[in-house]
């Protein structure tokens, strides 16, 4: 694989931007490589700057659930950047956006958009503590929910890939309120909903968590939160940021049957362009300004560029049958993938929910992040290169998830089995 033109380009990169990237694990570290450059992207396909071509399982890292650049959003992408991209005013496409997203997941009574998922998840958070008058908040070891202060405490892939514990910048004062439970585990839950309930605000989780690896919540464990939660007076939130839309048009809520008091979304909900949302309950998002006293605002939010590609995104997932021809070509895609590692004799832990889906290399099984972090992650290093040799990218780091988008075919992933097979061999 050639590789000359990204090498020059991740060189002068690193001139001008800290590690070359714009977000860190883009920059290949754990995987012992260096970032390709990518030109272009179409369907299910990366184009870099060498002329290689990748079927793509990272898909922006969730969001390109119609694969890249599909004509009919960037069509109407294209119209709306003609009427002007921001206005700083309402629109009436903020207005669909948001009756759009509150029908398919209808604990979403309120919507409030931002930028980014992390804004979203730092905005419900304020929300949790003034409506509750409370400050603590209980999140999940390998859950990550953006990179806020508070919720930088063992925050899953991009900290954990680079072995940073703790994050320099962020005050102890800041993180002495967050309180860590392991995913899965609903007796330490419990434990320390018993003991410090009264001083929470909220417990925040990723109902599928998809931060390090996949790891779908156990039976009854979402319920059971839901279940704790209220009888405490404490707000569940649930960051959705993944899985809304991702694994079915209600998300991970409708998918489990539970109803969050606030909800987190970014990613899909974007369709590619800087989108985010949260919200909930009326009774609790009415505390939000100008209706309420909690202050949150954004120069870009809900601008019309974003919003346009949302809705048309969107509109594209309600297509009868979607979700399930989804969900088959991922499962189809585990199914061939797990077969090539058992005969290759290689440990391979699978997980899937829908169409996002990973693979540890470990007996497992895999429920929580102790669990996640036995996977060899040096092997998962020379899969990941041997893969994309044969042209396949997946994420450059063992605790990411891999997507598959509509515009994947049955030849994206027989290719992908047939590389699977070779590069597992003497592994
Ligand atoms: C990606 C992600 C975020 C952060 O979203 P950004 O748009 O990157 O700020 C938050 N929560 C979860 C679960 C995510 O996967």
């Amino acid at each position: 694989m050639k590789t000359t033109k990204s090498k020059q380009l991740f060189a002068e990169a690193q001139k001008y931007i800290p590690g070359g990237v714009n977000s860190p694990v883009r920059a290949f570290r754990s995987v012992g490589g260096q970032p390709l450059f990518i030109k272009r992207a179409k369907g299910s396909h990366l184009y870099d700057v060498d002329g290689n071509s990748f079927i793509d399982y990272v898909l922006s890292w969730g969001p390109m659930i119609l694969g890249h650049a599909p004509a009919p959003i960037i069509a109407a992408i294209t119209r709306a950047a003609a009427n002007g991209t921001s206005y700083g005013a309402p629109t009436e496409l903020e207005v669909t956006l948001a009756k759009m997203i509150g029908q398919a997941l209808p604990s979403m009574e309120q919507i409030r958009l931002v930028s980014s998922g992390t804004e979203a998840v730092m905005s419900a958070i304020r929300l949790a503590r003034g409506y509750t008058k409370r400050d603590g908040i209980l999140k999940f070891e390998g859950c990550y929910h953006g990179h806020s202060d508070y919720l930088l405490a063992k925050a899953g892939s991009g900290l954990a890939t680079l072995g940073i514990p703790d994050c320099p910048g962020v005050p102890a004062d800041f993180t002495r309120h967050t309180l860590t439970a392991s995913y899965n585990d609903i007796e330490g839950v419990q434990r320390l909903i018993k003991a410090h309930g009264h001083k929470l605000a909220c417990v925040i989780v990723e109902p599928v968590a998809g931060n390090m690896g996949v790891v779908p919540p156990g039976d009854g464990f979402l319920q059971a939160l839901r279940e704790l939660t209220r009888a405490h007076g404490v707000l569940l939130i649930f960051d959705e940021v993944i899985t809304g839309f991702r694994i079915g048009y209600g998300g991970a809520q409708g998918l489990y049957g539970i109803r969050p008091d606030l909800t987190c979304l970014g990613k899909i909900i974007g369709g590619g362009l800087p989108v985010g949302a949260y919200g909930g309950r009326q009774e609790i998002m009415q505390w939000i300004a100008p209706a309420g006293p909690v202050y949150q605002a954004g120069t870009l939010s809900g601008n019309p560029l974003a919003v346009t590609a949302g809705i048309e995104t969107l509109k594209r997932l309600k297509a009868p049958g979607l979700y399930k021809k989804l969900d088959r070509q991922a499962a189809e895609l585990a199914e061939g993938i797990g077969e090539a590692a058992k005969k290759a004799g290689v440990a391979l832990t699978q997980t899937r929910v829908g169409s996002m889906l990973c693979g540890f290399f470990t007996k497992g099984p895999v429920v929580d992040w102790a669990s996640a972090k036995q996977s060899d992650t040096q092997r998962y290093a020379k899969f990941f290169n041997r893969m994309l040799e044969r042209g396949c990218y997946f994420a450059p780091s063992q605790f990411e998830a891999a997507f598959l988008s509509t515009a994947h075919t049955p030849a994206d992933v027989e290719k992908t089995i047939l590389a699977a097979r070779a590069a597992f061999k003497n592994l």
